[in-house]
């Protein structure tokens, strides 16, 4: 039977776990299932070396076991460098739920989850992500401490997008100074993919300064109220080859592609989507080769983790945005760093929080 699921998944040269394409010296993995709810969920736990692994947990309808496996631990390895990068003392983690949160999650499975959560005695620390909401850690706060993004009514810190979208606008702005020496986008052409949660906030900021904001949106609706409430324009035809200066990625990942990457015309690539690049040493390496100043993902939509740290060292919203704010001093830096070092942006930020990393586990050895 194991051998036909292997098979089935064309896996049978690797290991289940530790031969996993997207293994990266995960320290641990959790397998969580409760027949009487239904819960099977994986909690990936990349690195703890900074402090206990922090990332959020998603519901997704996985099409088998290996898809979600390989979605967390690709996941949890990402939240290990978003938080080192970003200064925070934190490690990377992060969890997945395997199922439709529209039909099969119930109050009972999150709960249970919760439990798995607390059992990790605050090793892994979660929160929400696509498929799970601020109700959901709420309803886990209630059996374990082990939680943040709950709502503001009982101590947390609520709706994290607003602060994403800000350090995705300082990250912007210090790509653009970058770029263009100066750090003003009043007049720049920005064509922001996605009008969501951060996609929304970041286009108030662009608007308020100036920028000429074009919007694109598979979800016609949204679309059309963002660009009404903000003067935005909606953009028709392929987004990849828009004759603007500012790409911004805020719907899915993996939109730097062999497809896409050769069609490009802006000259900053600064957004909130994960893993933007679909192959990073690849499509980084482009990048740079055609001089397209790109501002590393991880690095400038750490704003909604600062925002959930600060809820673990006692919230403290002045203090979240402050740190989000000096997303644009650290991806100045990432810029300087990658030019003397020829290396990708993308390079750059991976090795100062490899290397912050490196430099904690040497100090707590002595
Ligand atoms: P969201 O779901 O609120 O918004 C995403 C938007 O993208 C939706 O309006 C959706 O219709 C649109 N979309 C999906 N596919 C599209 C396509 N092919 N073309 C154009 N639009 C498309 O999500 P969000 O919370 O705004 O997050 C946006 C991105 O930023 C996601 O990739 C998310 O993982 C990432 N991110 C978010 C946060 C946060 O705090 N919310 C933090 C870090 C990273």
């Amino acid at each position: 039977m194991i051998t036909e699921v292997i098979k089935a998944n064309e896996l049978t040269k690797v290991d289940p776990v530790f031969g996993q394409a997207s293994f990266n010296d995960h320290e641990q993995v959790v397998f969580c299932h409760d027949k009487d709810t239904g819960l099977k969920a994986i909690i990936g736990i990349h690195n703890t070396v900074l402090g206990p692994a922090l990332g959020g947990t998603r519901m997704w309808k996985y099409a088998n076991e290996w898809e979600a496996l390989n979605d967390v631990l690709r996941l949890s390895r990402g939240m290990t460098y978003k938080s080192a990068i970003s200064g925070l003392n934190l490690g990377g983690g992060k969890a997945v739920i395997i199922g439709d949160s529209k039909v099969d999650k119930t109050p009972e499975m999150i709960t249970r989850f919760g439990q798995f959560v607390d059992s990790l005695s605050g090793k892994y620390i979660t929160a929400e992500d696509v498929g799970t909401t601020t109700a959901d850690m709420d309803r886990i706060h209630v059996v374990t401490k082990h939680v943040t993004g709950i709502s503001e009514s009982i101590g947390g810190s609520g709706n994290p997008s607003p602060v994403t979208a800000y350090g995705v606008y300082m990250g912007m702005k210090a790509a653009a100074m970058h770029q263009f020496g100066s750090n003003n986008l009043s007049g720049k052409k920005v064509l922001v993919q996605g009008t969501g949660h951060v996609g929304e906030t970041l286009i108030d900021y662009l608007t308020k300064e100036g920028a000429l904001v074009q919007i694109a949106d598979i979800n016609q609706a949204k679309m059309e109220e963002v660009a009404i409430k903000y003067g935005a324009k909606i953009y028709e035809g392929d987004i990849y080859s828009a004759d603007v200066d500012i790409y911004a990625p805020c719907a899915l990942g993996a939109t730097i592609n062999d497809d896409t990457i050769n069609k490009l015309k802006a000259k900053v690539i600064a957004g909130a989507a994960n893993n933007q690049l679909a192959v990073e040493q690849v499509h980084g390496k482009i990048l740079m080769e055609k001089g397209i100043a790109y501002a590393p993902d991880f690095l400038i939509n750490a704003g909604g983790i600062i925002n959930v740290y600060a809820e673990i060292v006692g919230y403290d919203k002045a203090e979240a945005m402050r740190r989000t704010e000096n997303i644009y001093n650290t991806t100045l830096e990432i810029f300087h760093f990658a030019e003397a070092n020829g290396i990708t942006t993308q390079q750059a930020a991976m090795s100062i929080a490899q290397k912050r990393i490196d430099d904690r586990k040497k100090e707590t050895a002595k």
